[in-house]
């Protein structure tokens, strides 16, 4: 893995610059872990810099920068969901790697908050974190947990989980947190059956809880536990929490622990049969036993919370930017499994970055089948000295795909250590390096261009109905498309020729392509497939001045690389990238072709869209049921937001309109006790049309 100092300690501008480059390092692999739900390094990989990062700043109070990761909460935000203030703090944890990080960590608790505590230990599951917000006992809005202050609003994606109750069992308003995940016996099989497939349960939980179709997240069996709850008159203890937030009908952990010297134990023991309880001294010992235990789950913990009971003193620890000082993460060891490597193969990614992939013996890992791990690059195999046929141990949580982690037992065939190909497996050019990584500089290499094809059509930038990797695959296969602009000007008819395609899937194609086009300019920017320009650096890039394509070709034109660079959190190597990129004949041909399809290389464009008359101004609405000429239905609270109203998920009493379509159940009915004007889809539609 390229790594890092981690032990020494460097000079100040030695500091300075190792800090720069971790919170830069630290904060794309937060993007790619949150918002895009694809990792590209293991949690390992990623917990080491952290605290690398951590340790700095520690001995270098004054370089601790605004935008440090330690600072604040990893944000999962994203634009494509509707956004919304919490009312509770939602933050991080702390974390603590040894029993004897967790020993100091109770000490010092207990020191500061001046009494003696007890402790709850939960499980830390592995899944997406989520605040529920239920007014009156009903399900108002569940949110995730986004930066910490903003979370985007999923609440139709949340009420189809079964296991997440609608109607509390008595009507209270209340916050509740809690973890969704997908149990792990069925990740396989959901998994196997997305476009591309997740590393993970996590990333597949997390991902799906982000779409933007709620039918897509029905078909996926999430499931929740939930570990917190905030009531305007809270009881004295978390245990007590606990057994409110279940007495109202949420479903809890059953294996958790309580470490008490109170008098209370015995009560807390009868009224949970399932529950630990003993003294603070027996926690070490309880680590150990949850460790072993942490194989017979049907979901992924990466640890465990340890976690102040009395509520009093929590309030008087209180928190920082990024967790709160009364709870902590024991963090295990990320899990591994041993096999052999039969073969090492090379993958030729969308911007001809290549990347070696061992190919192992299947082995079980976390409740999936592993049979490739990655291997970065050739100095990760140098440093592993791997060569095929040694027995690895590969770990497989937070990866995209599972890494080799070591080589356990050396090959006895007398293999040498692996090395890379001097030319592309999938088009014959030669290679060339560029820092740790090997390139093919062919933009046309039939692998590159599949890439590209497979990253344009995804779920993340043009979204294009019907045009999965198969499809895109057999397309280029049989020449009907040559590269990305060609999607836009082959004549999906000719798919008819070919086995296995229907009148049916030609029109979804041809449908879904209508539908990318009205897609916004953020997305289609980073459709492009430049090098490290995802939707971070897309937001910096319109926000600071480029709204459009011309400006920004026109200032990579200019070759300066200040021109980007003067925007707050755009670098040299990203200048670099966009005006290598943007500048290359190809790229300009593409957007070129693109642009003449109609895509949208404008934010103004759609910004002239949005002003329309603000007739909805001053109105509230909610959305239900299904619609003829709104599918999915967040077109219509689009349509509704356009005009200047406000959409929320549930029905309040500040609701003013409900547009209720087809199959519209419980908040049609209580729309109509509260006297809410109750709105048809054609009378919705007539609103629409009319000044
Ligand atoms: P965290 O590890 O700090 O833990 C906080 C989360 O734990 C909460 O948000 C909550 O959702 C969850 N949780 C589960 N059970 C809980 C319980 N019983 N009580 C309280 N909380 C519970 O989470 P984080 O800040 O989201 O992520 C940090 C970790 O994520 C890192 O340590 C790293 O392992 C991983 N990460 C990996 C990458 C990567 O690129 N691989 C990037 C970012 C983060």
């Amino acid at each position: 893995m390229p790594s890092s100092n981690t032990s020494s300690s460097p000079g100040y501008e030695q500091a300075k610059q190792e800090i720069d480059e971790l919170c830069s390092k630290l904060n794309r692999y937060q993007h790619e872990y949150y918002v895009l739900s694809r990792p590209t390094v293991s949690d390992r990989e990623y917990d080491r810099l952290f605290d690398r990062l951590r340790r700095l700043e520690a001995e270098f109070p004054r370089l601790r920068r605004a935008d440090s990761p330690t600072r604040r909460v990893g944000s999962d935000l994203t634009h494509e969901l509707p956004e919304v203030a919490h009312t509770i703090p939602v933050l991080s944890l702390d974390k603590a790697y040894s029993a004897q990080d967790l020993d100091s960590w109770v000490t010092k608790t207990s020191r500061n908050a001046d009494r003696s505590l007890s402790f709850v230990v939960e499980e830390k599951i592995d899944g997406a974190s989520i605040v529920l917000y239920y007014e009156e006992g009903l399900l108002a809005r569940a949110v995730t947990r986004g930066n910490g202050l903003v979370g985007n609003d999923v609440t139709p994606n949340v009420e189809t989980i079964r296991t997440v109750p609608l109607r509390l069992a008595r009507a209270e308003t209340l916050a509740v947190r809690g973890e969704i995940f997908l149990p792990l016996s069925l990740f396989d099989r959901i998994n196997s059956r997305q476009e591309t497939p997740y590393a993970n349960p996590r990333n597949l939980a997390a991902g799906t809880l982000r779409r933007v179709k709620s039918a897509d997240v029905a078909a996926v069996p999430l499931d929740i536990l939930v570990y917190e709850g905030y009531f305007p008159s809270p009881p004295a203890t978390h245990v007590e929490v606990l057994e409110r937030l279940e007495e109202l009908g949420f479903k809890l952990n059953p294996d958790t622990a309580v470490f008490t010297q109170r008098q209370d134990a015995g009560h807390i023991r009868d009224r949970h049969p399932s529950w630990t309880v003993g003294a603070p001294a027996e926690i070490p010992a309880y680590l150990q036993l949850a460790r072993r235990r942490r194989a017979e789950r049907d979901y992924e913990i990466d640890g465990l919370v340890v976690k102040v009971n009395e509520l009093e003193a929590r309030q008087s620890l209180g928190f920082t930017g990024h967790h709160p000082r009364w709870a902590i993460a024991f963090k295990f060891e990320a899990p591994e499994a041993e096999s052999v490597v039969e073969n090492i193969e090379v993958q030729v990614g969308r911007t001809g970055r290549i990347t070696p992939v061992a190919r192992i013996k299947a082995v079980k890992l976390s409740g999936s089948t592993i049979s490739n791990a990655t291997l970065h690059n050739q100095d990760y195999v140098d440093l592993l000295e791997l060569a095929v046929g040694d027995r690895v141990s590969v770990s497989k949580r937070g990866d995209v795909i599972p890494a080799v982690e070591r080589v356990v037992e050396k090959n006895e065939q007398g293999n040498t250590t692996w090395k890379m190909p001097e030319t592309c497996p999938s088009c014959g050019t030669r290679l060339t390096r560029e820092g740790a990584h090997q390139f093919c500089p062919n933009p046309g290499c039939p692998d590159q261009i599949r890439g590209r094809l497979r990253f344009f059509a995804g779920r993340n930038q043009m979204d294009i109905d019907g045009l999965g990797p198969e499809t895109l695959d057999l397309l280029v296969r049989h020449g009907l498309v040559r590269d990305v602009q060609d999607l836009y000007t082959f004549d999906p008819q000719a798919l008819l020729e070919l086995p296995g395609f229907k009148e049916k899937k030609v029109r979804l194609i041809r449908e879904g392509l209508r539908k990318s086009k009205k897609r916004g300019y953020r997305n289609v920017l980073v459709s492009l497939g430049i090098p490290e320009v995802g939707q971070k650096v897309v937001e910096l890039l319109v926000e600071g001045g480029y709204p459009d394509i011309d400006s920004l070709l026109a200032a990579a034109e200019r070759r300066e690389p200040e021109a980007f660079t003067r925007i707050h959190g755009i670098g040299d190597r990203i200048a670099r990238i966009l005006i290598e990129e943007l500048d290359r004949p190809e790229m300009r041909s593409r957007i070129a072709a693109l642009r003449a399809a109609g895509l949208r290389f404008s934010e103004e464009a759609a910004a002239k869209q949005r002003s329309l008359p603000q007739t909805f101004e001053g109105q509230t609405w909610c959305v239900t049921g299904s619609f003829e000429s709104f599918k999915p239905r967040d077109l219509a609270m689009e349509e509704i937001k356009r005009r200047g109203g406000r959409v929320t998920s549930g029905i309040t009493s500040r609701t003013t309109h409900l547009l209720a379509g087809s199959a519209a159940g419980s908040k049609l009915e209580k729309a109509r006790e509260l006297g809410v004007r109750v709105v048809g889809e054609a009378e919705f539609l007539e609103m629409l049309a009319s000044p």
